[in-house]
């Protein structure tokens, strides 16, 4: 009996001692199984939570606030209906109708963009600033004219709530420079009768009534510590009107000045977070939080200067090298032109992730909430994008990261057009205010 027991205990030794070889191999062979499945189940998960996303997506109110497709269209003759991809096309764009639908766009706020030098352009050579603006809304009214199977044009949430029902793209307008008014109110009031739904207040040009972040450190141009009683005025009149207030592109002081002054809640139609990127063109915790404070939302700039805090630093440092050029050849800009081309060159930095881009996302979230965050392309507008996000048809790859993030359906629809639904709206009703209390008081204004 003992002389069993010891047997199986040697046996059991023996067995013992051979199993880490048998157990190795069966581990092995458990592990890769088990790897496999893993990884055919993420793979899985992995598509169902894309095909989660893209219904999503097309089932959510997509809308972008700033893009500059229309600088291509009236610079280059760049029709929307082109395809702007193709490697072999003369004009490549960001935006094309193609690509905006693949995106799953339902509404575009096109870029009148007036640039500073229309400001002193002599009629001769297709200045000023209004006519500039006025030639831009009417190449997009032809666009959405020729183009009527695709796009419609709208200037209220309503209409864009419409027009998306229908499966088509609403198209809407922004001046992009405050400049393009002339100091006069009634250019305003007419710029809205256009259709023009929001004004950014500057543009990189400080002008007769508001300061813009651009050109704070040149000693040649006249500031005003933020906005002029005229440029309070002009604030008070958009509310009137029920155009939305931008403060992309403004100093910080006059962001300030605007929060102080408008009754609607405000728009930044492009702009990104200075704590994660050393930008003046960005908006400090503090906006953020003031910005939440007066309900309104922040468009999240797609522009890799803006995201990437090494090429804000690089962007902050080529402005000063052009100030310096211009400085040094101040009749020769092609020379201006030359010099800035080899310092491009010699300062080379490479792609962005596109996790850079969400990181925004997620920042204004945390730091101002889920209700004042939104998307402001600056498509056509910036020279290089972040992986992912190469053109207008990238819109989804935000709606699968925010749902891979965790977020609810009911969030990610805010972030993808309900917040701006919100800001427009109460934007409208500021004014159907402003204007009833005006009729009872028969106080028209006549400035
Ligand atoms: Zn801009």
């Amino acid at each position: 009996m003992l002389n069993l027991i010891r047997f199986s205990v040697a046996l059991c030794f023996a067995v013992a001692l051979m199993l880490p070889s048998f157990g190795n191999a069966n581990l092995a062979a458990t592990n890769r199984k088990a790897r496999d499945m893993n990884n055919n189940s993420q793979t899985r998960d992995e598509a169902s939570l894309r095909a989660r996303a893209e219904k999503l997506h097309r089932d959510s109110i997509v809308v972008d606030t700033h893009n500059d497709i229309t600088t291509p269209m009236i610079e280059e003759g760049f029709d929307l209906g082109m395809d702007g991809a193709d490697p072999k096309a003369k004009i490549k764009t960001h935006t094309d109708l193609k690509r905006m639908k693949a995106g799953g766009l339902d509404a575009e706020f096109f870029a009148i963009y007036v640039d500073k030098i229309f400001v002193n352009k002599a009629t001769a050579d297709g200045g000023g600033a209004a006519r500039r603006a006025l030639d831009m809304i009417s190449l997009v009214d032809e666009q959405v004219r020729k183009h009527s199977d695709v796009l419609e044009a709208a200037t209220t949430a309503e209409d864009i709530r419409r027009i998306a029902r229908k499966g088509k793209i609403a198209a809407l307008m922004g001046i992009e420079g405050g400049h393009a008014i002339e100091d006069s109110l009634h250019a305003l009031r007419m710029f809205y009768k256009l259709g023009v739904r929001y004004m950014t207040l500057t543009h990189t040009n400080t002008n007769n009534w508001a300061d813009s972040e651009a050109d704070l450190n040149n000693p040649n141009v006249k500031h005003h510590n933020g906005l002029t009683d005229f440029g309070r005025g002009v604030v008070r009149e958009m509310n009137r009107l029920g155009m939305m207030v931008d403060v992309s592109h403004v100093a910080d002081k006059t962001f300030y000045d605007v929060i102080e002054t408008s009754k609607a809640p405000v728009i930044a139609s492009h702009s990104s977070c200075r704590a994660l990127a050393n930008h003046t063109r960005n908006m400090t915790d503090d906006m953020l939080r003031a910005l939440a404070k007066n309900k309104g939302v922040v468009m999240i700039n797609f522009y890799d200067g803006f995201l990437d805090s090494r090429k804000a630093e690089l962007a902050m440092r080529r402005r000063t090298m052009q100030d310096e050029l211009t400085k040094t050849y101040p009749n020769d800009a092609k020379r201006v032109n030359e010099e800035m081309q080899k310092w491009n060159a010699a300062n080379q930095s490479g792609t962005t992730p596109f996790s850079v881009l969400m990181e925004h996302f997620i920042h204004v979230i945390k730091v101002a909430g889920i209700d004042h965050v939104g998307i402001g392309s600056d498509f056509d507008g910036v020279p290089a994008l972040p992986e992912g996000m190469e053109d207008i048809s990238k819109l989804p790859n935000l709606t699968i990261e925010l749902m891979k993030r965790g977020y609810s359906d009911a969030d990610i629809k805010k972030v993808l057009g309900e917040n701006l639904l919100r800001v427009m709206s109460q934007a409208e009703r500021v004014s159907r205010e402003t204007q009833a209390s005006e009729v009872n008081k028969r106080s028209f204004s006549t400035r």
